[in-house]
């Protein structure tokens, strides 16, 4: 016997487009020392964390220095403080019946769609749209359910559910038996959204089917139009079939800071293979409490913080200037002649490139000719190919500059 490592790791893609991407720009940058390139590929934010999130991540930090004051480890599932915060301001205000219980506060929505695939069983069948972010695949890649891959990155064992320009980039439903089904709405990597009735037909299959949504909604605060839903549970007997993640990171800058949470309603029930139920709540808090030991009390104060007065005029001033840059790129695009998609409730614009030309072709195009840096879509799965994202999170200069150049090519 010995030691040997998870083959299922084996199988995994080695994801290349980032380090393809930086080694593209550095070779453009060395044949051209003075090119002034600007990225516009990146899906961090660029803005500093808002004054109400920082006064109050001072004082905890200050607690934690006084013995009467001090804290060690918290409640796994978070502090009943930014718990009963979130239901009341993120739930119950839309009028959504969600119960700090079934909030589980986390150091990320990428950790927490990452694990949440620990609590299904091996041989569920996983559908993931198509682009899609990678942590849905990958994180099922690890666990042994999506076996080998093709040379264009498809996972024999999983279902991908196209999201192209020809259906306007709605999922059509399944026509196969599928039993975890994630949805990423407002959607990276191609910025559009679902609307309340074209999400009550997710749930309405997956009540029909047996099947659980995996709801991602880190992009939620980005909502501009009326009738898209800000949360799955908005969604008519949602509370029986999904699970909500969601995450302070793109709403209030906390990428680096680190906060999320996931909702798992108490009505959700999944069978063992005897067909005995159980509660998917008490499952997640058994994974949490097992290998999880909660999100540091400073980090849960300034998240708090988030929904004070101040806290919420601030993160809203932020959402509005990126999605004034989105509104820039979205019409220098519009008079360069190219056709697009998203930026109207998402932080990302998803382009189709110029006939005849691939993801990477464009990004060569741009990079060259404009000196801009966007991501290929064909580095977001099969169904990609043929795309390009740029993301609004960038300063309002860059983005100008970036669109002007854009504007002067042609197509
Ligand atoms: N979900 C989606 C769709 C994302 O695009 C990202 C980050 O880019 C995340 C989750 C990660 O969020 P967090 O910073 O909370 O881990």
């Amino acid at each position: 016997m010995m030691v040997t490592v998870n083959e299922n790791y084996l199988l995994l893609k080695s994801s290349y487009i980032f380090s393809e991407i930086n080694r593209k720009v550095e070779d453009f940058q060395r044949k051209n020392p003075d090119a002034d390139v600007i990225r516009m590929g990146i899906g961090d934010v660029t803005r500093p964390l808002p004054s109400a999130v920082v006064d109050a991540f001072h004082s905890a930090v200050d607690e934690m220095a006084q013995e009467e004051t001090f804290r060690g480890y918290g409640p796994e599932q978070g502090y009943p403080f930014l718990r009963e915060a979130i239901a009341e301001n993120d739930y119950a205000s839309r009028g959504v019946e969600v119960s700090p219980e079934e909030i589980f506060i986390s150091d990320g929505a990428k950790c927490d769609t990452g694990n949440i695939q620990e609590i299904f069983g091996q041989d569920n069948v996983v559908a993931v749209t198509d682009p899609v972010y990678p942590v849905y695949v990958e994180s099922n890649v690890m666990a042994g359910r999506a076996g080998p891959a093709d040379e264009t990155g498809r996972y024999s064992g999983l279902v991908y559910i196209p999201c192209t320009e020809e259906n306007g980039f709605i999922p059509a439903l399944p026509e196969e038996k599928v039993d975890l089904i994630y949805l990423c709405y407002p959607n990276n990597p191609t910025g559009t959204a679902l609307t309340e009735k074209q999400l009550a037909e997710w749930v309405d299959y997956a009540r029909d089917s047996g099947s659980i949504i995996l709801f991602d909604a880190a992009y939620e605060a980005y909502i501009q139009e009326d009738g898209i839903p800000h949360s799955i549970y908005e969604v008519e007997g949602a509370r029986e079939v999904a699970v909500e993640f969601r995450s302070f990171s793109k709403n209030a800058g906390f990428t680096g800071t680190r906060c999320a949470f996931t909702v798992v309603p108490e009505e959700l029930e999944v069978p063992d293979s005897q067909g005995r139920m159980h509660s998917l709540k008490e499952l997640w808090n058994r994974r949490q409490t097992t290998k999880f030991n909660g999100v540091s009390y400073p980090v849960q104060r300034a998240a708090e913080a988030v929904y004070t007065p101040e806290g919420q005029r601030e993160i809203r001033e932020s959402i509005d200037y990126y999605m004034e840059n989105a509104r820039i790129i979205r019409e220098s695009l519009e008079s360069a002649g190219l056709r697009y998609y998203g930026g109207v409730n998402a932080p990302y614009i998803w382009i189709k490139t110029p006939e005849g030309m691939d993801s990477w072709q464009f990004f060569d195009m741009l990079l060259n000719e404009a000196e801009v840096v966007g991501t290929p879509g064909s580095g977001f799965g099969p169904s990609g190919e043929g795309y390009f994202r740029l993301t609004a999170f960038n300063s309002l200069k860059n983005t100008v500059r970036a669109m002007e150049r854009i504007s002067e090519l042609s197509f």
